[in-house]
């Protein structure tokens, strides 16, 4: 079967759905792979390292698109200004595509996909249960976040996140609250220890609460009974109390910490407001917010989706763009990701998309034209 590979459309996104390296995976899994002339180079993966790796180099989408079995993308399909057609109006029957789709926001590109009668699977649903860990782009992307939102709160915040005592005076070490403590928050937390911070954690789930320790890192607590761990591992909304409660913590934090990264979600609801233009008053001049939810409508009343916003001296970063920012290895992590569900689909050879696999069932959100998602819920033993 072949894979085609095509250049992302979506302006500044510079990830690509496979590397080099990942290509020999899906070669080895007998697949025949066509990439579209510069898919890579914006996450410095030129075309000839994909003709070393056995690629076939293609000048442009719409004959990618049209000698392809399976199409393998990272952002949802979209208008394509040079071709002037939308990419899912390239989608033939018979196709398969793997892509990033949020089939919970999109119901327009979903009834659109779907009239294509292809089938598309969505590797933002892949269900996050342990045998699937390693096709959980989710992940993936929010561990780079994480790590990113630190490099980028560093670079705003123009000091030492170190102490040093030095010959020519102290300098104190940075102080960081990190508000959700899920994949991103638990990458951003490692990140500012990394480079010396001292670091404060809230998530509405106790159950973080070691996994924060571990890191060195100190997990505030509100000593309320209610418990934000909803089905599955997930949280849930909260009550209007603990939002309050937790609010106050914060309004406490803000006067104290130089740097706030947010990353609180519930699934398939706007992003919970938690910090307040006061709260961003009340920080010290200098001091950074970045707004990991400011796709979701943001954490931080002052967010500026896609931007970053400075009000009375304080840097609030609300891109949207972090893990396109470390385009090489979100490439080559969502590339594997990529790769292993091909492996459970059963590569070239046996490819097929069984709807009896609760993995590969969650993750096909359009099976030959008709919508499947959302999946049935797991019946409870
Ligand atoms: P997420 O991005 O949906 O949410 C980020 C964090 O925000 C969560 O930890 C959540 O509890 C927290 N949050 C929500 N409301 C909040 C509020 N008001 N205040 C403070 N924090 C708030 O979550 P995620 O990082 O994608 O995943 C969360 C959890 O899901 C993981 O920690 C894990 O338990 C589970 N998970 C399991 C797998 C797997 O088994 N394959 C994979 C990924 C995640």
């Amino acid at each position: 079967m072949r894979i085609g590979i095509p250049k992302e459309v979506a302006a500044g996104e510079c990830r690509v759905a496979a590397t080099p390296d990942t290509v020999k995976k899906l070669r080895k899994l007998g697949f025949d792979v066509f990439v579209e002339q510069g898919a890579g180079v914006a996450a410095t993966f030129p075309d000839p390292a994909y003709e070393a790796a056995g690629c076939h180099i293609v000048s442009d989408a719409k004959s990618l698109w049209q000698q392809v079995d399976i199409v393998l993308k990272v952002r949802p399909p979209q208008f394509h200004p040079e071709l002037d057609i939308h990419e899912a109006d390239l989608l033939r029957p018979e196709q398969t595509l793997a892509s990033f789709i949020g089939p919970a926001q999109n119901t327009a590109l979903m009834n659109h996909l779907a009239s294509r009668e292809a089938t598309v699977l969505a590797m933002d649903t892949v269900p996050r249960i342990s045998r699937a860990q390693k096709m959980d782009a989710l992940s993936s992307m929010a561990n780079i976040a994480g790590y990113r939102a630190i490099i980028e709160a560093a670079n705003h915040f123009g000091r030492c996140f170190t102490g040093q005592i030095t010959a020519a005076g102290k300098l104190p070490p940075a102080k960081v609250l990190v508000i959700g403590a899920g994949v991103a928050g638990l990458s951003a937390i490692g990140t500012a220890r990394g480079l010396g911070a001292i670091v404060r954690a809230f998530d509405t789930r106790p159950v973080v609460k070691e996994q924060v320790a571990s890191m060195g890192a100190e997990f505030l607590e509100l000593h309320l009974e209610e418990d934000g761990s909803g089905e599955g591992g997930y949280s849930k909304e909260m009550s209007q109390a603990f939002i309050a409660a937790e609010m106050a913590l914060f309004t406490h934090q803000a006067k104290d910490v130089d740097i706030i990264v947010t990353t609180a979600l519930i699934p398939g609801k706007k992003a919970p407001l938690l910090i307040t233009r006061d709260m961003v008053e009340a920080m010290k001049p200098g001091s950074v917010i970045v707004d990991l939810a400011a796709e979701q409508g943001g954490n931080c009343e002052l967010t500026h989706p896609g931007e970053v916003y400075t009000h009375q001296g304080i840097t609030i970063v609300g891109l949207t763009d972090l893990p396109s920012r470390m385009a090489a290895q979100a490439s080559q992590l969502y590339g594997n990701n990529l790769y292993h569900l091909l492996n459970d689909l059963g590569g070239s050879q046996d490819f097929s998309v069984d709807m009896s696999d609760e993995v590969i069932r969650g993750t096909t959100v359009i099976h030959a034209g008709e919508i499947t998602w959302p999946p049935p819920k797991p019946s409870t033993p």
